[in-house]
């Protein structure tokens, strides 16, 4: 997606351990017509699926999950919290994540009331490293029973192991972003 890329482009920040900051549209300040088109272009590449519910993860991926719910007729979204409440209950789907950003492990959590077997689900998130989030999300849709029609990811880092690893799972990914080499001064992407 152009715009994105374009945007990466202008405002990205490279920073140690290869971290792409887009603090300033996406992972702290929204922009919120970037994100509508971002929105509108997952609801174009699934349209044909009979997606029930999109599930991401906190914190970023929920405002790019609600506006592609817009797209697609409104339909619920469940994020996997980071730090489960006792309200909760015991009720629940969770699966481990190593972070990538924080460097360390944590548990995802879904509550069973919001995932089933009736489910056919979107999974979306912001970043595409290693695969870790990804695949813990996947974890909690196979416990739930749920069927996953694909993940879609605002900026895949291309060059990462997660890519590979998922799509070689037999899911479907599509990355609006897909980032194949970054330098300090220069960002590439491939298709
Ligand atoms: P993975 O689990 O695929 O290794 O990493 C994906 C998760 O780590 C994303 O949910 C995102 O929060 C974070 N992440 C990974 N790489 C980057 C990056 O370069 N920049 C930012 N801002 N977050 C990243």
């Amino acid at each position: 997606m152009k715009l994105l890329e374009e945007k990466i482009k202008t405002d990205g920040k490279i920073f140690p351990g290869d971290i792409l900051k887009i603090d300033n549209f996406l992972n702290h300040q929204i922009d919120v017509n970037l994100m509508l088109e971002m929105g509108k272009e997952f609801a174009r590449l699934y349209k044909d699926e009979k997606i029930t519910k999109i599930l991401t993860i906190e914190s970023s991926g929920i405002a790019i999950a609600v506006v592609t719910s817009q797209f697609l007729n409104n339909i619920p979204v469940v994020f996997g919290k980071k730090t489960a409440a006792a309200n909760m209950g015991s009720n629940v789907y969770s699966s481990k994540v190593y972070s990538y950003t924080r460097q360390r492990e944590f548990l995802v959590t879904v509550s069973s009331d919001y995932l089933t077997s009736d489910d056919k689900v979107l999974i979306i998130d912001d970043f595409l490293a290693n695969g870790q989030a990804l695949n813990a999300l996947l974890d909690i849709c196979k416990q739930a029973n749920s069927e996953v029609v694909g993940c879609g990811i605002a900026v895949e880092k291309a060059y990462q192991a997660g890519g590979k690893l998922i799509r070689d799972m037999g899911v479907r990914v599509e990355s609006l972003a897909k980032v194949s080499s970054m330098t300090d001064n220069s960002i590439t992407f491939t298709n």
